[in-house]
């Protein structure tokens, strides 16, 4: 039997009608900006956020990488989540290509207080402190269980740096999915920040590809640190392709993930309770805390393995399950009643 597989929505495979799109793609050499499928995504994805302009990238990394360059110049600071992919799983990048020192603050799963950075934030430090000139949020949050953002709270992050010249980034790779879970507008929140990535190879299935939005004068720029730092591709329409099949056909669908994901936050709760509160499950990612449960995360992660079903530890006590376009129904149900029986052992 396949696996279940929920160390992370990127395990997933393109299918058929994905790989026949990406087989007849239109091409040319997107260096030369002459690769029509690519061409169009980009403006795509800068009119779902409501942005002027769009950048393909290779990865949300470099998505992420390339606004941040945009906002904060070496030497200045970036004000950012204490869990943020930014901060923890994109190894420095921020620090070793663009000279951004980072400081960050505790939250409760994530989810943003606005005037807890705010009052962290010093746009004009003088000679002697750093300047803050940006604030990175995330939607959804990784790291907090897939926790959606109060758009509230963004709205008024927005309100705050008003005038000040700090500049405000949204790491959305899984925007789409905050999107179907509270039905708020992708434009609703791509105008509060002045630059956005989106990870087409998420939850939407793609194989490859991220896409960084903002002005076309920030766009323009960020062009040349993407050739600089050697992520200009060249006939790469093909997998434009695929991140189109992926906006035509995997949006609605994540509600299907994000409920495979409640049913099994609710199987751990039941078997074991206070592994997981199902109500804070919003989307697809379960977090799993064994605190006090008398069992470790690496030895629920072996013990799932053994019966086909995968997870990922982070830290001796925390297990991630993350649902996605290769988990159907029959998968969600195996999952949940392999969990449920170690959990309850
Ligand atoms: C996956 C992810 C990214 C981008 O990761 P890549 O592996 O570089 O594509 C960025 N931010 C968050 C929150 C992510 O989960």
């Amino acid at each position: 039997m396949t696996p279940v597989d929920l160390r992370s929505d990127t395990v997933t495979r393109p299918r058929a009608r994905m790989r026949a799109a990406m087989a007849d793609a239109e091409v040319g050499d997107d260096v030369y900006g002459e690769d029509p499928s690519v061409n169009r995504l980009e403006a795509r994805v800068a009119e779902l956020l409501g942005h002027e302009a769009g950048l393909f990238t290779a990865t949300g990394s470099l998505a992420n990488q390339l606004g941040l360059r945009l906002l904060v110049p070496p030497g200045s600071e970036l004000l950012c989540e204490q869990n943020a992919h930014v901060a923890r799983a994109e190894l420095g990048a921020a620090a070793v290509f663009s000279g951004i020192t980072t400081r960050t603050w505790p939250s409760v799963d994530g989810r943003l207080v606005a005037d807890v950075p705010l009052s962290m934030m010093e746009p004009d430090a003088g000679p002697y402190l750093v300047s803050t000139a940006a604030i990175a949020l995330e939607n959804t949050h990784n790291f907090g269980g897939g926790s959606v953002q109060p758009l509230a709270q963004a709205q008024a992050l927005r309100a705050g740096v008003e005038g000040t010249g700090v500049g405000l980034h949204l790491d959305g790779a899984r925007l789409f999915n905050a999107h179907v879970a509270t039905g708020e507008p992708l434009q609703a929140w791509g105008r509060l920040f002045d630059t956005v990535s989106v990870c087409l190879s998420k939850g939407l299935g793609a194989p490859v590809g991220s896409v960084l939005v903002s002005s076309a004068d920030a766009i323009a720029r960020a062009r040349v640190w993407r050739k600089r730092y050697g992520g200009g591709m060249r006939q790469v329409g093909v997998l434009a392709a695929a991140g189109h099949y992926a906006l035509d056909h995997h949006v609605e669908r994540l509600a299907d993930d994000h409920a495979h994901a409640a049913a099994i936050a609710a199987a751990c709760a039941a078997a074991r309770p206070g592994v997981v509160d199902p109500a804070a499950v919003q989307t697809n990612i379960v977090l799993l805390d064994l605190r006090g449960s008398g069992l470790g995360a690496g030895e629920l992660v072996e013990r799932a393995r053994g019966e086909g079903v995968l997870a990922s530890a982070f830290g001796p006590d925390r297990v991630r399950l993350v649902t996605h376009l290769d988990i159907d129904d029959d998968d969600a149900d195996r999952a949940a009643a392999v969990l449920a029986r170690h959990l309850s052992g």
